[in-house]
C-alpha cells in the first residue's frame, strides 16, 4: 500500500463523526457533525461528504480508502445501505459509490455491528483470533460473526443480527416484533425498564434510594456504580443479565462452533460483574464439546469503536 492512512465514518441517526486514522488503529484527527437524518437522504450525504472533506482538508496526506459503518441493511459488496431505521426517506441508496467518486478513492460500507467486529479483528481483541462472535452491547444489541477472518454476511447481507435472538418464547416484547430477544432484556432502554419495574421490589436498596429519593436517573451507569458500592440489587441485576445473555451467546456457540466471543458497548463496562456470570452461564450451558474451549474477552475499542471499525474495513478489503 502506498499510504499510511484511512478515513473512518461512523455514522449515527444524530451524528457522524469522520476519522482520520493511521494503520496500527491510532486516530489522528477527527471531527464531528449533525446527521439532520430527518431532512432526508440528500442532506446526510452531504453532511457526511462534508465532514470527511473537513478532516482531508485539515490532514494533506495521501489516503488509501474510506470505510463507513452504517446503520440498516447494507451490502457490502454493492455499497449499498437499505432502509436505515430513524433516517426518513432512505430506500435503497449506493453509498459507497456516491462517496467513493466524490473523493476519488475507494469506499467501503458495512453494516455498523459487522464494521465494529472488523474492527476488533484487524485492531482489538480479535487479531490474535481466526473465528469469533462479536456481541455490541449498547442502544440495541448488535452482532457480528467472523469466521476464517471473514464477515459471514449470510445469503443478503443481513446475517449476524445476534441481538435477536430469543431466550424466552414468552419474554419481554422486542421492537422487532419477536419475544425475549437478547436485546429485549441488554439494549440500554429496556435494561433501564426492566431494572424499573424490579426497582419497586427492592426499596431498601442503594439503587431505589438513589432514583426514587434522590432523583437520579437510572442509567446502566448508575446500576454499575451501585455495584461497585455493593449494592445487592445491583450486583443482582447485572448477574441476570449475563445470564440473559449467556443463554443466548451459548446457543450462538452451539449453532456456529466458534467458541470465542468478545463483548463491546457501553454494559461490557460493567466488567467482571457482569463477565464471571457471563462465562459461567456460557460453559453451563453450551454442550459438551465446546465447555473447554470457550474463551470470553471485552472488546479493546472503546468510545472510538465506530471510527475505528470503519477504518478497518479499509484494510480488510485491501
Ligand atoms: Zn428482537
Amino acid at each position: 500500500m502506498a499510504s499510511e492512512y484511512t478515513i473512518g465514518v461512523d455514522l449515527g441517526g444524530t451524528s457522524v463523526k469522520v476519522g482520520l486514522t493511521d494503520f496500527r488503529g491510532n486516530i489522528i484527527h477527527k471531527e464531528c457533525m449533525p446527521t439532520f437524518a430527518e431532512k432526508g437522504p440528500d442532506k446526510v450525504i452531504s453532511q457526511i461528504s462534508a465532514c470527511i472533506r473537513l478532516v482531508l482538508d485539515n490532514n494533506p496526506v495521501e489516503v488509501e480508502g474510506i470505510g463507513i459503518g452504517s446503520p440498516g441493511a447494507v451490502i457490502a459488496s454493492k455499497g449499498t445501505v437499505d432502509y436505515p431505521p430513524n433516517f426518513p426517506g432512505w430506500e435503497s441508496i449506493a453509498l459507497g459509490k456516491i462517496i467513493s467518486e466524490s473523493f476519488s478513492m475507494p469506499a467501503y460500507v458495512e453494516n455498523d455491528a459487522n464494521a465494529a467486529a472488523i474492527g476488533e479483528l484487524i485492531f482489538g481483541a480479535g487479531k490474535d483470533l481466526d473465528s469469533f462472535i462479536m456481541i455490541t452491547l449498547g442502544t440495541g444489541v448488535g452482532g457480528g460473526i467472523i469466521f476464517e477472518r471473514k464477515i459471514f454476511h449470510g445469503t443478503t447481507g443481513a446475517a449476524g443480527e445476534l441481538g435477536h435472538i430469543s431466550v424466552d418464547y414468552q419474554g419481554r416484547k422486542c421492537k422487532c416484533g419477536n419475544y425475549g430477544c437478547m436485546e429485549a432484556y441488554a439494549g440500554n432502554n429496556y435494561l433501564v425498564e426492566w431494572v424499573e419495574e424490579d426497582l419497586q421490589k427492592h426499596i431498601n436498596s442503594l439503587l431505589f434510594k438513589w432514583v426514587h429519593i434522590e432523583n437520579e436517573v437510572l442509567t446502566p451507569k448508575l446500576i454499575h456504580e451501585a455495584a461497585v458500592k455493593n449494592d445487592d440489587f445491583a450486583i443482582k441485576v447485572i448477574i441476570k443479565l449475563a445470564q440473559v445473555l449467556g443463554y443466548g451467546i451459548s446457543s450462538i456457540i452451539n449453532a456456529s462452533d466458534i467458541p470465542n466471543v468478545v463483548i463491546g458497548g457501553g454494559v461490557a463496562g460493567f466488567g467482571e460483574f457482569l463477565f464471571k456470570p457471563l462465562n459461567e452461564t456460557i460453559i453451563e450451558r453450551v454442550m459438551k464439546t465446546h465447555k473447554s474451549r470457550v474463551t470470553l474477552r471485552p472488546a479493546v475499542l472503546k468510545n472510538e469503536a465506530g471510527i475505528l471499525g470503519a477504518s478497518a474495513l479499509v484494510l480488510y478489503q485491501a
